[in-house]
C-alpha cells in the first residue's frame, strides 16, 4: 500500500465514522426509514449523500471491508465493485487496503 492508497483508504474510514453517528439517529427510526449516509467514496471532499433504510446501510457494514458509495465514486486502484444498483454501490477493499481498513473500523475497537 503507498502513500497515496493509504491516504484513500483513511477517508473512507473517516466517512464511515461519520456515518457511524448517523445510523446512531437512525436506529431510533427503525430499520425500514430511509435514512441520509454520507457517501464512503475515497474523495475527502465528496459531500454527496446516499439515501438508504437502515437495514441495507448494516447489511453493508457488517462487512468492515465494505463502503457504500455512489454510482461511480469508485476508486478501482484501492477496491473492487461488488454490488451496483441505481442509487448506490458497495466496494470492498483487498489485501494490505482491507487489512488496514479493518483496524481502522470504529466497530473494531
Ligand atoms: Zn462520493
Amino acid at each position: 500500500m503507498d502513500e497515496r492508497e493509504h491516504r484513500l483508504a483513511q477517508n473512507e474510514a473517516l466517512f464511515r465514522e461519520v456515518n457511524e453517528r448517523v445510523e446512531a439517529v437512525a436506529h431510533r427510526l427503525g430499520p425500514g426509514v430511509p435514512f441520509e449516509f454520507l457517501c464512503e467514496c475515497a474523495n475527502a471532499d465528496c459531500t454527496f449523500r446516499i439515501t438508504l433504510p437502515l437495514g441495507v446501510y448494516e447489511t453493508i457494514r457488517a462487512d468492515a471491508k465494505q463502503f457504500v458509495v455512489l454510482p461511480l465514486h469508485y476508486t478501482p486502484e484501492i477496491e473492487d465493485l461488488v454490488v451496483q444498483n441505481e442509487t448506490y454501490w458497495v466496494v470492498t477493499k483487498t489485501g494490505e487496503t482491507g487489512e488496514y481498513v479493518e483496524q481502522l473500523d470504529p466497530r473494531s475497537r
